[in-house]
This record gives C-alpha cells, sequence and structure tokens, in this order.
C-alpha cells in the first residue's frame, strides 16, 4: 500500500482546470472531475447494504447518482456514444501503470460495458488519455491536497456524450492501490461519475473507502450499472424518466 490519507472534501481538480474549465465555458461541455482524494480515506464508515435490500432500485438509485441525474430534467450526458473509444497509454508509461489501465479497461469490457482500443498516441479528442506524473510534479500542481494522487477529468455534452477524458496519476502508486486507482479513474471515464453512498471496501466507485482494504474489481451492482449504460436503450440525451423506463426492461 503506497499511500494512506485522511479523507477530505473533494475540490475542483486543478492539474488541467484552465484548459478544460475554458473548453467548457466556451462550448458549453459539461466537465466533471474527480480528484481521487477518496482512494485513500481513513474515515466516514457507511454501512454495507443491509442483505434485504432491493438490489434493482439501489443498482438504479445509484445509477441516477453516478449519472449525475439529479432534477428530473436533468439529462445523460456521461456516456461514450462512439463505439470503441481509444485508450491512450503513453509509449512513455512504464508497464506498471500501462497493466493497471489495461486490466481496468478488461474489467469494464467484462462487465458488459464498451471496448477501448488501446493506443500509444494520437489526438486526446475521442480518447482516454493517461498521464503519469511523477510525485514531486504531480504535488507541485497542487500542494494543497497531499492526499491526492490521480484525478480524472471527463468533458460531455448531452447531445455528444463523453468526448475526452484525462486521467493523471501520480507515479507513487502500487499495488492495490494503483489497482483501485486504476479501476477507479475507468469508472469515471466511461460515464460513472458519481460516488455512491455504499463501503468502500467493496465498491470501487464509492467515496468513503472506511479504512477497509480497496477493491479491485467491481462490485456485481457496479458491474450491472456498466451493463445498463452501454446497452442499447440508454443514450446521451435521454432523460432520467427515460432512464428509468429503459431500468424497467432491462435484465439485472
Ligand atoms: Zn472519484
Amino acid at each position: 500500500m503506497a499511500a494512506r490519507q485522511v479523507a477530505r472534501p473533494a475540490r475542483p481538480p486543478a492539474l488541467f482546470p484552465g484548459l478544460l474549465l475554458a473548453i467548457g465555458l466556451t462550448l458549453g461541455l459539461t466537465l466533471g472531475g474527480c480528484d481521487g482524494s477518496n482512494l485513500f480515506a481513513g474515515g466516514g464508515v457507511t454501512a454495507p447494504p443491509p442483505a434485504a435490500v432491493d438490489a434493482r432500485a439501489e443498482v438504479l438509485r445509484y445509477l441516477e447518482e453516478a449519472l449525475l441525474l439529479g432534477a428530473d430534467d436533468a439529462v445523460l450526458r456521461f456516456r461514450w456514444t462512439t463505439p470503441a473509444p481509444r485508450l491512450l497509454l503513453p509509449a512513455s508509461l512504464p508497464p506498471r501503470e500501462r497493466d493497471a489501465l489495461r486490466r481496468a479497461a478488461e474489467r469494464v469490457r467484462a462487465a458488459g460495458g464498451l471496448d477501448l482500443v488501446e493506443v500509444t498516441a494520437g489526438s486526446p479528442e475521442g480518447a482516454i488519455r493517461v498521464d503519469l506524473l511523477e510525485p514531486d510534479a504531480y504535488r507541485a500542481v497542487d500542494p494543497t491536497r497531499p492526499w491526492s494522487f490521480s484525478r480524472t477529468f471527463v468533458t460531455a455534452t448531452p447531445e455528444t456524450g463523453i468526448t475526452e477524458v484525462r486521467i493523471a496519476l501520480s507515479a507513487e502508486l502500487d499495488g492495490p492501490v494503483l489497482e483501485r486507482a486504476a479501476l477507479h479513474a475507468m469508472g469515471h471515464a466511461i460515464g460513472l461519475m458519481g460516488h455512491p453512498a455504499f463501503p468502500g471496501g467493496t465498491f470501487v466507485m464509492a467515496a468513503s473507502p472506511d479504512g477497509a482494504p480497496p477493491p479491485t474489481a467491481f462490485h456485481p451492482w457496479e458491474e450491472a450499472a456498466i451493463r445498463f449504460l452501454y446497452s442499447p436503450s440508454v443514450f446521451a440525451g435521454m432523460t432520467r424518466t427515460q432512464l428509468r423506463e429503459a431500468w424497467r426492461g432491462f435484465v439485472f
């Protein structure tokens, strides 16, 4: 375990904020981000779901939170519409991080999500680009947040869905923490933007790891959410009402 820190409130991402925020303001895009703070939290214990919980209702709730469908008139935008977006892993990326990102992409595919086409160069537009920063360089970007080790920036519109993703990783991660960081970032990169209020020791996308060892595989509920998100009945621009209608026809 390379690092353990105390959870702090999330703040807006600061690694590429100028560029992406400028894009967002200019073109009306939505920029979603995760600063990775939740990967290393030590508090905020969340009780596991009770055994008798309605799994279908919980997954739907999770989906609506994860997709940021907070209001009835909100529309889904965090979903790739490109059938096979590129996973841009620069040639300079070391094998340790490259393999972790590859495994994360494979878990997304295995869950029933989309296929990613791995490349080592090309335009970041239409791709999930991964950048590795040496710890000093990563820290220098935002010295006020020593607990942050990875960040994900997602650009999307209701018309186009996700159009570009940037994942920044600090090179100080290793082992299960790196595995979780890669998987968590990949979850955001395909559209699971929220952090469900489920146990962090069980859910990769959860906000409060509550000190438990980080999971290195998606929970079956997270897999169901991914499979549903990339089912033919789900599309960028759909309303929450439409999403709920599609969910009723989804075999969980
Ligand atoms: Zn996150």
